[in-house]
């Protein structure tokens, strides 16, 4: 049983042919980091345009990696919803294309639901970067030490996973669900304004540090004192599930230049402040997260907690993470550190939908998702 599942929600363009077990027989990510760094932040059209030249070569070697033909496969499975509909668009329509030439079955799913079922799958893989990939591959994420990761879920069925509370903190959400089982989650609340990864980014632009910017920053954060800068924990004890980091940006560029210092002067940002500013600004973002989260795995009586998404994959995020889960006794699984990151491989959901039955129709739209609360 093998399924090809195609992702191209943002800026990455991806594929990957994967079992039923979760196994990975075949897989390409085309990243498009380099073509959006000068701008700071991933540009729509740019994103489409790049994606509809990588999308047939991915999938391409995806399939020749696993060995395998299109008239192999149980079914194509897309990444649907949310995202940059441009994005969208190119995943859905060669999915649907495929799924019409080969006769097979659709199967749509949410990015962000996949996001968090990274956290089921275990392996560490080396994905083919394809030839078309502007630049040098992504540097691997911010990893960690193995130990301070509760072993990732067993895959033997959702029982033994579910009920749980899912955080997702990527670059285009923060958000904290109730999950059910794998694909049926609630949402309890999510960022009002920024995500948690592009207020990342936007420090990281802020201090020159690149695009996108938050494994630099934890860099840099790691050789800094957490406590030089005093930053807002923005709605910390609001009581809410919603998060805000829209201010904690503007204070880390209040403190480095203008009218949030008393002289109206800049600092001067040699490497101790960039990596005092860092370590604050990381240790403010990641305080919230974890205070969130713990209040809503007690106030839900639920006892563990799943973490997706690209900032995931930080190391400071991952150890308060692991303490609070020891202090509190809930059980804590967080995503491989290669699959916080966007990547097909995650798609792997698809098979609880097959399971369900849970097809999509071949006149399958987009839905970008940018209403809060999705
Ligand atoms: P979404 O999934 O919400 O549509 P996305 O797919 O762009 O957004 P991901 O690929 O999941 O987001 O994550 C990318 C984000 O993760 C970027 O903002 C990046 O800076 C951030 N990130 C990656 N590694 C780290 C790290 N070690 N520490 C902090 N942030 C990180
Ligand atoms: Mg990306
Ligand atoms: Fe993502």
């Amino acid at each position: 049983d093998v399924l090809l599942a195609i992702e191209s929600t943002c800026d990455e363009t991806a594929a990957a042919v994967v079992t039923r077990s979760g196994r990975v027989l075949g897989e390409c990510i085309a990243t498009q980091e380099k073509l959006h760094e000068q701008f700071g932040g991933v540009v729509p059209e740019i994103a489409a345009r790049a994606h509809l030249e990588r999308i047939l070569p991915v999938i391409d070697t995806s399939l020749h990696q696993a060995g395998i033909s299109g008239s192999d496969l149980q079914a194509i499975a897309v990444a649907d919803r949310p995202g940059l509909a441009g994005s969208l668009l190119v995943g859905v329509v060669a999915a649907k294309s495929l799924a019409m030439a080969w006769q097979k079955p659709l199967v749509a799913i949410n990015h962000l639901h996949a996001h968090l079922y990274a956290c089921q799958l275990s392996q560490s893989r080396q994905p083919t970067t394809s030839p078309q990939s502007a630049g040098q591959p992504d540097s691997a994420p911010d990893s960690t030490s193995p130990s301070t990761v509760t072993t990732a879920a067993d895959e033997k069925g959702d029982t033994s996973v579910y009920p749980a509370i899912g955080l997702i903190v990527s670059g285009g959400h923060t958000t904290l669900y109730l999950c059910r089982d794998a694909i049926d989650l609630t949402y309890l609340g999510g960022t009002i304004d920024d995500a948690a990864g592009e207020a990342f980014d936007k420090v990281a632009t802020m201090l020159s540090l690149g695009f996108p910017g938050g494994v630099a920053v934890a860099k840099w954060a790691e050789q800094g004192n957490d406590s030089a800068f005093a930053f807002p924990r923005s709605m910390q004890h609001d009581g809410s599930y919603d998060f805000s980091f829209s201010g904690l940006k503007t204070a880390v560029r209040y403190a480095i230049v203008g009218p949030g210092r008393q002289d109206f002067s800049s600092l001067e940002l040699t490497d101790d402040v960039k990596a005092d500013v860092c370590a604050s600004f990381e240790a403010a973002v990641v305080d919230v997260l974890v205070a969130k989260s713990r209040r809503a795995i007690s106030e839900h009586g639920v006892r563990r907690l799943l973490v997706g998404g690209g900032v995931a994959a930080n190391r400071r995020l991952r150890r308060q993470l692991t303490e609070a889960a020891q202090q509190d006794g809930f059980d804590l699984v967080i995503a491989p550190p290669e699959l916080c990151t966007d990547n097909a491989v995650m798609g792997a959901i698809a098979w609880k939908k097959i399971d369900r039955g849970e097809f999509a129709s071949l006149d399958l739209d987009i839905t970008p998702g940018l209403q809060r609360g999705f």
